[in-house]
């Protein structure tokens, strides 16, 4: 028998909201984007989603969110699902709990790369994995770590993508482009620093310049492997659909690992430890609906 009551999913990006209705089984009912502009236009159009998609399929029992950031994620905080610091015009301040609470449902709120962790642990690459490492590398760089099926975070989300990578001055000098550090891995790997620093776009890289950027992806990777023991990593992005990239992020791990991690999950050439997504663009939304069915159970 299969369980009452629909779990609200929103996947919300900086660019675009992706919206859907889903039975606890995770089938989806309806489903719609919109643009993200300001709260006082999305919120309305987001109500008026699941209002609608409510009255045809029956009523909403709990919300997964998986948001942009930055965003209090701290189920304990009287801030909970609230937007904090983000530049984006009218977004700070702005709490999905306010948009939502006409329904009556349990939230849950998580960050867009937790959500596409936890998404990918459902049922993209990172399947039957007990400990999963998710990053992104694409704008900018962050990562995951979902643990049965729970994202973890402290006092709040991991920011693996502001960890300070080992550099040669002389194989690259660029100075990086964080605003905070100048370069940190996200300062130096992300896709609005390959194009600074080189002038082109990421299809373009030749051998010598991906194996630059695959050096420093693979300092996280090694330090992912000795912080967090993970099943698989999954690296997804932009840039990391540059060709050759992946490859070489292996290769680079295993020697930054120097043979010191011995463990059936870590293979020869870490060709089925260090993957690429297998969701695509629908990681997001597939763990915003986990994220709903967590808002249950932990009612
Ligand atoms: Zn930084």
């Amino acid at each position: 028998m299969s369980s009452t009551g629909l779990i609200g999913a929103v996947e919300a990006g900086g660019t675009k909201f992706v919206l859907a209705l889903a039975t606890q089984e995770g089938v989806i009912l309806a489903r719609t984007r919109l643009p993200t502009n300001t709260p006082a236009e999305t919120w309305p159009a987001m109500q008026a989603f699941f209002a609608d998609a409510s009255a045809e399929h029956g009523s909403i029992t709990a919300f997964g969110v998986a948001s942009f950031g930055p965003i209090d994620i701290d189920p304990a905080s009287p801030a909970y699902g609230t937007f904090t610091t983000t530049p984006k015009p009218g977004w700070s301040g702005a709490r999905f709990h306010d948009a939502l609470g006409q329904f009556g449902a349990p939230i849950m709120v998580d960050t867009d790369v937790n959500g596409a962790a936890i998404g990918e642990w459902m049922a993209g690459a990172g399947q039957g994995c007990r400990t999963l490492a998710y990053t992104t590398i694409g704008t900018g760089v962050g990562t995951g770590v979902v643990q049965n099926g729970r994202s973890l975070m402290g006092i709040s989300h991991f920011e693996s993508g502001h960890i300070v990578p080992p550099r040669n001055g002389a194989r690259d000098p660029f100075p990086g482009i964080c605003p905070f550090h100048g370069d940190c891995l996200e300062g130096l790997a992300c896709g609005p620093a390959i194009e600074r620093r080189w002038g082109k776009s990421l299809d373009q890289l030749g051998a010598e310049e991906t194996g630059l950027i695959a050096w420093y992806i693979a300092h996280l990777a090694s330090t992912l492997v000795l912080l967090h023991m993970p099943d698989r990593l999954i690296f997804g992005g932009g840039v990391m659909k540059a060709p050759g990239l992946i490859e070489a992020v292996r290769r680079e791990t295993a020697i930054k690992l120097g043979g010191y991690v011995r463990h059936p999950r870590l293979d020869e050439g870490l060709e089925s430890y260090i993957v690429t997504p297998g969701l695509g663009d629908d990681a997001g939304i597939t763990g915003a609906i986990e994220l709903g069915r967590q808002a249950l159970s932990a009612r």
